[in-house]
This record gives structure tokens, sequence and C-alpha cells, in this order.
């Protein structure tokens, strides 16, 4: 057996399960990017890049803080939420870490410890079953490879090719598309903008500032019309009074909106952590607390033995998921028109804005 633990994905799931694991194992981690010295274009997640209280609260409970070198300007305290449904605009407060999002994965995995076996640049393609756990194969430099591990994490995303593998067509998740444009401005908007416009997506678009550009994101359901509903967000947005010039980056992700029987851990010899698991907030898209807590509960069962890690793990994960339907309930209020716009003309919980 050559790996006792085979990580698929060195996202913030897969390097914090790397980080976490007992160094008597013995770990192979890969990646199909490049997070150590790839070139940047193929090495950088599309996502919004903000750390929120939970992600803050975990990544201190485990002993960390964020170095500065990965935050970028401006900070943001606000949010501001824009309710196209109802005409409404209200500021909400919310204290974010504004990140580099590659900084950050980079970050993380540099935090792995040496008895930890790193590929990058290694795509997984497939897994079989064999008595004592898995043969997983892998593509590097167009060649493959082959490595016998007893047991595999899938910690490789929204689009997950190992939870594929493990539960093919039964599975019916529930994604969207997610669509992020970069603009020139010369503004510096100091809030981060929450969009809620159901001719658009019944989830949601954002705006972030980063780095003296401006993002214009949205959630939408993957069908024909995803792009031209990109467009009208966009012009709803200079008619709203946003300023951008010239669109500098164009990028894409599925991005998961889980439900319960979305939530799924693995079998005896195989474990999904992250976003590849459904762990990720179906009300706000957050998913970098859910990455590390679900990191950390697979590493607590598996350090207390790979036998028998899959029920310790699904009992800690229950957990999480219960946290993700408490959100999700979040989620019926707000988007209901009728419900938010209540909330929002009520004011409760909002903050004024002097300038
Ligand atoms: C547009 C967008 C904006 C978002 N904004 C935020 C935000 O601001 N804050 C927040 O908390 N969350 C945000 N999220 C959610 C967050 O990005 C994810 O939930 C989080 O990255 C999940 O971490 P993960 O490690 O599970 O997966 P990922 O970060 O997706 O990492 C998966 C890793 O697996 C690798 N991989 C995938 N397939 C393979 C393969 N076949 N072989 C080898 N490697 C593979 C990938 O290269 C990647 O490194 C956003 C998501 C999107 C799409």
């Amino acid at each position: 057996m050559a790996y006792d633990i085979a990580i698929i994905g060195a996202g913030p799931a897969g390097a914090t399960l790397a980080r976490l694991l007992d160094r008597n194992y013995k770990i192979l981690l890969l990646d199909r990017r490049d997070l150590i010295d790839g070139e940047l274009s193929q090495r950088t997640k599309c996502c919004g890049g903000l750390l929120a209280p939970d992600a803050q609260q975990m990544l201190g409970k485990m002993g960390l803080a964020v170095p500065t070198n990965i935050l970028v300007d401006p900070q943001v305290f606000l949010v501001r939420t824009i309710d196209f449904d109802n005409s409404l605009e209200r500021y909400y407060q919310r204290f974010y870490f504004n990140m580099d999002r590659y900084g950050f994965d980079q970050w993380l995995v540099s935090l792995i410890p040496d008895n930890v076996d790193i590929a990058m640049g290694c795509r997984f393609t497939a897994l079989s079953e064999t008595r004592e756990g898995y043969d997983i194969a892998f593509m590097f430099q167009n060649k493959i490879f082959t490595e016998k591990v007893k047991v595999v994490v899938g910690a490789d995303g929204a689009w997950s090719n190992v939870r594929h593998q493990l539960f093919g067509k039964s599975d019916s998740l529930r994604s969207y598309i997610s669509i992020q444009e970069w603009f020139e401005t010369d503004e510096n908007i100091p809030h981060f903008g929450a969009i809620f416009d159901s001719n658009i997506t019944d989830f949601y678009s954002w705006t972030i500032s980063k780095d003296g550009k401006l993002i214009i994101g949205s959630a939408l359901k993957p069908d024909n019309n995803a792009k031209d509903k990109f467009e009208m967000l966009k012009n709803n947005l200079k008619d709203y009074g946003f300023e951008f010039g010239r669109c500098v980056k164009r990028e894409g992700a599925y991005i998961l909106r889980p439900r319960k029987s979305d939530i799924l851990t693995g079998n005896d010899n195989a474990a999904l952590v992250g976003e590849a698991g459904g762990f990720i907030s179906p009300s706000s898209a957050e998913g970098l607390s859910f990455a590390f807590n679900s990191a950390y509960a697979l590493a607590q069962s598996l350090n207390e033995g790979i036998e028998g890690f899959q029920p310790r793990y699904r009992k800690r994960a229950g957990k999480i998921a219960r946290k993700i339907m408490l959100k999700q309930l979040k989620s019926t209020v707000m988007y209901n028109k009728t419900l938010r716009g209540i909330v929002m003309r009520s004011g409760i919980l909002s903050s004024d804005v002097l300038f």
C-alpha cells in the first residue's frame, strides 16, 4: 500500500486536512493547479475572496492568524444590500477580510508539514475499488500515473470528480454557475454589495472592490440564458449609478446551493470535504468556514484510526449539516421577495450611512 490517505484538491479544505492529519500517516495531496509556483492565470480560484466572521473564528480556533500580505484594499465593514425586486436599499454591518484568494490558498498550502507528498499540476481522473481501498489515477504532463491508497478524500470543490465517481448519476446536486468580471474603476467602493433581483437569479449577485478593480459577480441558473442575465445585471448596475470601465478579467465556476440530500460524507474508504461534500452556505455562498470545519471534523475522525473513521466523520459532519439547514431556513426569508421586503423596510439590524 503506497499511501494511507490521498487527498484530491489542495484548496482550503484539502490543504487544511493535509495540515491536521496525524504525521504517522503516509499522505499524498494532489491538485490540478500549481499552487506553489504555477502560472497566475491557472492558479486562481474564481471567488469573492471575502473571509467571513465564521471562517475567521475557525482559523483562530485552529491557532492561525491571517498574514497581512494576503489582504487587499479596501477592508469592508458594511454590506450594501440592493433589492431590485422591492426597490429598496439598506446597509448591514458585517466584518470581512478582503483577501487575494490565490495568496490565501498559497498560504494554506505553505502550512502543510513535510511528511505530506504534495503533487501540483496533477489532475485526478479516475478511481477503482480494490480489496484494501482504491487505485487512483491522475494525469501529470500528459502521462497517466496510478497510486494505491487506503482512503481517498475528495476535496476537489463544487464540480467534484471524486464525488461523481463515488455516487455517479444518483447524485443530483443543486449547482449554479457563477460568473465574475473584473473592471477598471476610479471608485473604491467601501462596501460589499449584495444584489437581489429575481429577473436575474433566484440566488444573488455581488459587487466587491479589490485592489483598484470592481468585481461584479452573480450565481446564476446553469442554463443558456446565464450570459444574457449577467449582461442584464451589469446594465442594471450602471443604471443604478455604479461606474466601471474596461473589463480586465472574466472567470466562472460552479457553486453549490446545497439541500439536505446534497450533503454527502463518503463511504468506508472514501470521504468528501469542503464543497465536494456539499459543505457551503446555501444562503450566502460562504464556503471557507465550511471547508475548514469539514476538514477539521474529518482530520479528527481519521486521527482516531482509519478503521471506522466514516461513521465518526458522519456524526461530526452532522453538526455542520445542521448549520447548513439553519442557513437554508434563513434562505426562505432572504429569497422571498415579500418577506425580504418586510425585513428591509423595518430597518431591523440595518445601519445608517452618513456620507
Ligand atoms: C464566484 C464565487 C465566489 C465565492 N466567494 C466566496 C467568498 O467571498 N467567501 C467565501 O467564504 N466563500 C466564497 N465562495 C465559496 C468558496 O470559494 C468555496 O466554498 C471554497 O473555495 C471551497 O473550498 P474547497 O477546498 O472545498 O474547494 P476549492 O476551493 O474549489 O478547491 C478545490 C481544489 O481541488 C482542485 N481540483 C478540482 N478538481 C481536481 C481534479 N480533478 N484533480 C486535481 N485537483 C482538482 C482545484 O484545483 C482546487 O484547488 C465563492 C465561490 C464562488 C464560485
